[in-house]
């Protein structure tokens, strides 16, 4: 621990016209828990893809353990990679797919079964060794994925957008399950996902990919309560962004500002302000979206544009949140929960559009 698992420095991919990397650096410390988020198509995979050895940078250098691979094929590299299907051999079992990666390594016999079992329990799957694919869950397959991944100890471990095929709540599970395997083993994960609530529960950093660049690194925290630019806002979380003539009118200066829905608290209009908050603006409601434990409230400001609010249903059933379609109401939220927004620092080509409004129920 401590150390530079992966550096990589000015990484360029172009294919073709598309110029899928551009000029990334990053640094990947030992034991990291790392995700790469953004949309499809922002080079996420490429960068993957590069650090793996799959795909050759145009210019730039990756490092590994202060060695530079850049050149080195990807079995010179001391990396797995866990792909989103899995590619288990369909007619061997759960401890011979595991036990395979150390046979094509030449591991003696004895060895190599000792440790697919051992490897085999990292992940919680002791028992079911015998089994072919075809007898196991989605989320079994997954982990004998991942034990073929953990058995030959790589110092580094890159995954694809692993839990891609699952279900939801099957998910969810594998990602407590998979974060808990990492600090288990203390491997350096990699982990590629365009889901910002997955980066978000498991990751001790995120890179947010735009377009071929990062466009921001940090903790979960960082990223969620100090976003570095409006499309960093609304990629991770709901962007809430007040700007233009709504921000004068509601912040009392220019810029583009972001509030967090969930630091917002809604009464109705009349009432009196009873709390510590200071800022506040008010509105109707145009939107209602009942999430079973919360509802989320789509605001339109008096000011100018709109916010959306999360509020937990302590109280409340959807019959009650639905009838607050069209109330009038007022917000508050403390003046240290509205986050200046740092302008983007490069012109912004079409392609993608920074949310002001929530589509999905993104939580
Ligand atoms: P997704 O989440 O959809 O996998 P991503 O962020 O991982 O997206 P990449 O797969 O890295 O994005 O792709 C980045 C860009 O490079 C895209 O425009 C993609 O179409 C293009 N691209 C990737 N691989 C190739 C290839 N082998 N040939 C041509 N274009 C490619």
């Amino acid at each position: 621990m401590g150390g530079t698992a992966i550096r990589l420095h000015g990484l360029s991919k172009t294919f073709g016209r598309t110029e899928a990397v551009i000029g990334v650096d990053l640094e990947i410390a030992d034991g990291e828990f790392f995700s790469m988020l953004g949309p499809s198509g922002s080079g996420k995979t490429t960068v993957l893809r590069m650090i793996a050895g799959f795909e050759a940078p145009d210019s730039g250098i990756v490092e590994l353990a202060g060695r530079d691979v850049t050149r080195l094929a990807p079995f010179e590299r001391d990396v797995h990679t866990v792909f989103q299907d899995y590619a288990l051999f369909p007619h061997m079992t759960a401890e011979q797919n595991v036990a395979y990666a150390l046979k094509i390594r030449r591991v003696p016999r004895h060895e190599r079964l000792h440790r697919a079992r051992e490897a085999l329990a990292q992940v919680r799957l002791d028992g079911l060794g015998a089994r072919r694919p075809s007898q196991l869950s989605g989320g079994q397959r997954q982990r004998v994925a991942l034990a073929r991944a953990l058995v030959g100890r790589p110092r580094v471990l890159l995954l694809d957008e692993p839990l891609g095929a699952l279900d939801l709540k099957l998910r969810e599970q594998m990602q407590v399950e998979l974060k808990a395997i990492q600090r288990d083993v203390g491997i350096t994960f990699v982990f590629v996902t365009h889901d910002q609530e997955e980066a978000l529960t498991m990751s001790d950093r995120i890179a947010v990919f735009r377009q071929g660049r990062i466009e921001q690194t940090g903790t979960p925290a960082e990223i969620y309560e100090r976003p570095a630019t409006p499309f960093v806002a609304g990629f991770v979380g709901i962007s809430n962004l007040l700007a233009g003539d709504a921000a004068e009118r509601v912040v009392g200066s220019s810029g583009t500002y972001s509030i967090r829905p969930e630091k917002i608290r809604m009464l109705e209009e009349s009432a009196a302000p009873d709390g510590p908050e200071h800022s506040t603006a008010t509105g109707t409601v145009a939107e209602v979206f009942y999430l079973g434990d919360a509802t989320r409230f789509l605001v339109d400001l008096d000011a100018g544009g709109s916010l959306t609010v999360l509020q937990q249903n302590l109280e409340t059933s959807s019959e009650d949140v639905a009838a607050c379609r069209g109330a009038r109401v007022r917000l508050l939220w403390h003046d240290h929960h509205t986050f200046r927004v740092p302008e983007a620092q490069r012109p912004q080509p079409g392609g993608d559009t920074v949310r002001t409004t929530p589509h999905a129920p993104v939580r």
